[in-house]
């Protein structure tokens, strides 16, 4: 089931979402929902919070290209274990700020812990794009957003511009 993405501002994309006690057929299920959701924006990775759930939950597919395989991870409880001393600048968009892109500077490469959809215990290695992507997500779990690193007159703007876009899909909607 495709569920409908929060817009930025919202106050479910700022708070610090909760552990998951135990993965779940229910968090299956929202996982599920998350990497169609993602797909259809489409995207390359998505956090629980943009779709109104405030859990510790990620999806993320950063397979590019038609010849390439679709690879995707389902994260619960994600905890960056250790990050690279190598920082990387990329260019990062976000599906809750839609139109909207910026470069941000993160480490390179992180290793993460996390629970996969089955409930083991995982340990994995992200760099380039990957890495950029996961450490966006875990971003969203503790409510912060990519334009929190851009300065306070640039995040401003764009907050503007969302709340603005935000009130021409509610016209919309009722015409
Ligand atoms: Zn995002």
């Amino acid at each position: 089931m495709i569920r409908p993405i929060l817009i930025h501002p919202d106050p479910r994309l700022k708070k610090v979402c909760d552990p998951v006690p135990a993965v779940d057929d229910a968090m299956r299920a929202l996982m599920a929902d998350m990497l169609q959701t993602m797909y259809d924006a489409p995207g390359i990775g998505l956090a629980a919070p943009q779709v109104g759930v405030t859990s510790r939950i990620l999806v993320m597919d950063c397979a590019k290209g038609e010849d390439e395989q679709p690879e995707p991870i389902c994260m619960a409880n994600p905890e960056i274990v250790w990050t690279s001393k190598e920082l990387n600048e990329h260019e990062e968009g976000c599906l809750s700020i839609p139109d909207v892109f910026a470069n941000v500077t993160r480490p390179a490469a992180v290793q993460v812990r996390y629970l996969d959809r089955d409930g083991a215990e995982q340990e994995r290695a992200f760099e380039g794009l990957r890495a950029t992507c996961v450490q966006h997500e875990i971003d969203h779990l503790n409510g912060k957003l990519f334009i929190d690193y851009l300065s306070i007159v640039r995040r401003q703007m764009i907050t503007s511009k969302m709340k603005k876009l935000k009130r021409e899909r509610v016209r919309g909607a009722v015409l």
